[in-house]
């Protein structure tokens, strides 16, 4: 018999917070973009006799995420700690991070399953610290760039609860979106601000007991962390039915060629030697500062999902689309309670018409001229037959590209349908008049002929005969 294997997975994150300034000094906190070693001063840079000053802004991100990932405990009292080691882009010997004492204790993301209730993933720490430089390799040559010294990260480590590549790349598009849409970090991870380390090793299915892992490093899109997730748990999987024991090596994923090598055996936490960092003073979230930041705490995108589902009685399908991003989920609610009529029908023209609009044209929902409620309106004058749908759709565009309301729009170009049934009514007797031959056809039995009348008298009204209404005309004028 053929055991089987079940992946144990847990995720290391960093997180890069997009606040103004880096952590411990004013430096500007993005250098995306810039030229090298532009972006610093003797604080980033470990300079002699500077002492580090912490950013408040980064203190109150960190207290938002662990919030939105249910800590157990967001501390009232938590540490710095100096993590020491050598490396050629941290200049000052040592990483200012936390250890002991972080700022907050457990917590999980819930991932949304197809069929079934949502795993929880467990968070088993979340803490500040500070980004090191950048060695960028050029030939023989390698370069240091400090720009990214200083910049503020959160790491959020999971518990080993995934249990697939799949769930993993999961993982990290959930997380992706609840840091957008905390406005914390920019999140995109061919720019860094997300970065993932993936801990992997496998057991018998079934099992209770964790075997070695591995540790797979610099991995920067979604789509690699799965690939090289799977990559490595057929290797064990290979290696174990080989009967070769799997070793804590740190891997290197490389993109181009999509295979794992071998960086180093694994530091272990005591070659860090840390110790509490001497040159600040501890994290002190006093109550009311702490109320202050979750006050401003948004509903979260499950939740509100959820939500959507319930009170406007939208299918699944429509409120996960609605709420990958909150701006957009935001942009339906503001468009719902203009249209006052049914949220499925707001719901349609956003996912098909709006999405189309904002992905070509690489915007946010908030970033769009055409408002909420011109959208309502637009949909209401559809509903009326006061414009057709295509005249709707082209609305869209012209309210977009001009920044005028819809209203204004129709009466200046005089799209409005023709509502005058006197008019409609002679010209579509013109237009019988016209084709004889036709209308005997369609009265010999050529009933499909009704789509064409229709089309003759679209192109003379320059399309802005209501499809339904014209039909019905016509169907009278031609009944015998
Ligand atoms: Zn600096």
């Amino acid at each position: 018999m053929i055991p089987t294997y079940e992946p144990v997975i847990g995720l290391e994150t960093h997180i890069q917070l997009n606040t103004n300034s880096k952590i411990f000094c004013a430096c500007k906190a993005d250098s995306w973009g810039e030229a090298p070693n532009t972006n610093i001063c003797p604080v980033c840079t470990g300079l002699p006799g500077v002492l580090p000053v912490l950013n408040r802004a980064a203190v109150e991100k960190a207290v938002r995420l662990a919030a939105a990932m249910q800590a157990e405990s967001i501390q009232s009292l938590s540490y710095f700690a100096r993590k020491n080691y050598f490396y050629p882009d941290l200049p000052k010997g040592y990483q200012i991070s936390q250890y002991d004492e972080p700022l907050a204790r457990g917590g999980q993301l819930d991932l949304p399953m197809p069929d079934g209730p949502p795993r929880h993933i467990s968070i088993t720490k979340l803490h500040l610290e500070e980004d090191a430089g950048k060695t960028v390799h050029d030939g023989e040559r390698r370069l240091i760039d400090f720009n990214r010294c200083g910049v503020p990260l959160i790491e959020m480590v999971t518990g080993p609860d995934l249990r697939s590549a799949d769930e993993a790349a999961q993982y990290l598009i959930r997380l992706r979106q609840l840091l957008r849409w905390l406005g914390i970090s920019e999140a995109e991870m061919e720019k860094g601000h997300l970065r993932c380390d993936a801990n992997v090793s496998i057991r018998p299915a079934g099992a209770d007991y964790l075997n070695p892992k591995t540790e797979i490093k610099n991995v920067n899109s979604i789509d690699a962390v799965r690939q090289a997730i799977q990559t490595e748990i057929e290797r064990q999987i290979r290696e174990v039915e080989a009967g070769r024991p799997i070793q804590a090596w740190t891997l290197e994923w490389d993109e181009d060629n999509g295979s794992l090598h071998k960086m180093r055996s694994k530091e272990t936490e005591a070659d860090y030697r840390y110790f509490r960092e001497p040159d600040l003073l501890p994290i002190r979230l006093e109550d009311a500062w702490r109320s202050e930041i979750l006050a401003g705490l948004p509903e979260l995108p499950l939740a509100r999902r959820a939500r959507f589902q319930e009170s406007y009685r939208l299918p699944a399908y429509d409120a996960e689309i609605l709420t990958e991003e909150r701006s957009l989920s935001e942009y339906f609610e503001a468009a719902v309670a203009a249209h006052g009529g049914e949220p499925k029908a707001v719901s349609n023209w956003l996912m098909n018409d709006v999405l189309r609009m904002l992905r070509e044209r690489g915007l946010s929902a908030g970033q769009l001229r055409l408002l909420p409620g011109d959208l309502a309106e637009i949909i209401r004058m559809v509903d009326a037959h006061t414009i057709t749908t295509n005249t709707g759709k082209e609305l869209l565009e012209k309210v977009e590209a001009t920044g005028r309301r819809p209203a204004e729009i129709v009466a200046d170009e005089g799209l409005a349908v023709v509502a005058d049934e006197g008019e409609l009514r002679v010209l579509a007797e013109a237009i019988l008049a016209e084709n004889p031959g036709q209308v005997a056809a369609y009265k010999a039995g050529k009933l499909t002929l009704i789509g064409w009348f229709v089309g003759q008298v679209m192109r003379k009204t320059g399309g802005k005969a209501d499809p339904q209404r014209t039909r019905a005309l016509l169907e009278e004028l031609l009944s015998p």
